[in-house]
């Protein structure tokens, strides 16, 4: 690979035709139009994201003349270049100059571009950036890309992957999923974390589709002409999840959706039966485990391993060990009541409190509550036995 490090491009010479697109979000062009600013394998526009802390940090960087860093393109033709690293420094500049966000001055007054002393704006347009124009093949050029993964925010790995496996096939997801504009990213918000800019739903949708080989399946897909598997396997686990449940709880975000519909889709709900026992589970202070509710249900509302049922607590369990030890000895029987009735050599056996655990007479899942009134203890052999029953 040839790389030529050129030091006399300035701010004025990037932004010379500089393009924003408001709607995906994304720097287009500039130097006159020979800059391509998001080639498909760069990520969306992000340094606005945070409150513009980071796009104001470009600004105020180069007031003061302090370098912005390396910026690195790719020589695509003799009048075509590419932005490699660095469109997030180069998509603030442009921003700035068309007046898309002000900074503020020294007295904490908003200050936009237009409005700027022209001995100011002339030390924006006139700095000079340190840029390599790299050539080589697509291949070098990736590797590279992957490695030099540098200053600012860090790549996710899904952005490595678009980087990786760029193409129409990308592209087309992008627009689908990576598009914060997209009228359905709120319902999908319900369901999935993370943003649309970060990649979360794209990589979602390929995780879902893929059964979790994402880079595999983009690998055999990346010259499709089309996403229409990706689309129609996304939004029929997106109308599964929300037929089944009818209510949208905070808890549902970020679950296992894909394994899930996997596992349980074939399977008749009745949603009104299970909106019902959704608020129920909801009210029952014992659960712990709210994020297990909806696995729960779709199970049939028998593994209550994944409510993280409350148990007893310590007090509770060495006060009912108490009485019920006391009885046992006036009685002359085994201080854990199945032992007592049974025939062996336990039945007149006293065991001490760390021998024996705590379990509910009426059992949670048929309405006992984790009271005292509903506390027995048991020696641990019996207590296991009674669980797994
Ligand atoms: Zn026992």
């Amino acid at each position: 690979m040839k790389t030529i490090l050129k030091t006399n491009i300035t701010v004025r010479d990037i932004c010379e035709g500089f393009v924003y697109n408001e709607l995906e979000g994304k720097g287009l062009f500039g130097l006159s139009g020979k800059l391509t600013i998001q080639p498909e394998y760069q990520r969306n526009y992000i340094y606005a994201s945070d409150g513009g802390k980071r796009e104001m940090a470009v600004i105020e960087s180069i007031l003061k003349g302090y370098p912005i860093g390396l910026i690195y393109f790719n020589k695509v033709s003799d009048k075509n270049l590419e932005v490699l690293d660095g469109q997030q420094r180069i998509t603030s500049l442009g921003r700035f100059v068309t007046d898309k966000f002000a900074i503020k001055d020294e007295n904490g007054m908003e200050q936009y571009f237009g409005g700027m002393a022209k001995d100011k704006k002339a030390k924006i347009l006139e700095t000079k950036l340190l840029i390599y124009e790299c050539e080589g093949t697509e291949s070098q050029i990736k590797e590279w890309f992957k490695t030099i993964n540098i200053a600012g925010v860090p790549l996710v790995p899904q952005e490595l992957l678009n980087a990786i496996y760029s193409g129409q096939f990308v592209t087309l997801g992008k627009e689908e999923f990576s598009n914060s504009q997209n009228a359905n990213i709120q319902k999908w918000s319900a369901y999935i974390k993370g943003s649309a800019n970060r990649q979360a739903f794209f990589e979602r949708a390929l995780d879902w589709v893929s059964k979790g080989n994402i880079d595999d399946y983009m690998s055999i897909h990346r010259h499709d002409k089309n996403i229409n598997e990706l689309k129609k396997y996304f939004n029929s686990v997106i109308d599964w999840i929300s037929s089944v449940f009818t209510d949208v709880e905070s808890e549902m975000c970020g679950l296992e959706w894909g394994r899930l519909y996997e596992q349980y889709h074939k399977k008749a709900y009745d949603p009104k039966k299970v909106s019902a026992e959704v608020h129920k589970l909801y009210g029952d202070s014992y659960i712990k485990n709210r994020k297990g509710i909806f696995e729960f249900i779709l199970g049939g509302s028998v593994d209550t391993k994944l409510l993280e049922v409350r148990v007893f607590d310590e007090a509770t369990k060495k006060s009912v060990y108490t009485i019920q030890t006391e009885t046992a000895k006036t009685k002359g029987k085994s201080n854990c009541p199945l032992c007592a009735i049974g025939h062996d050599a336990n039945k007149e056996k006293i065991w001490s409190l760390s021998e024996m655990d705590a379990d509910h007479v009426a059992a949670w899942s048929k309405g006992g509550a984790t009271a005292a009134k509903n506390c027995q203890m048991l020696c641990k052999t019996h207590n296991r036995a009674k669980g797994n029953r």
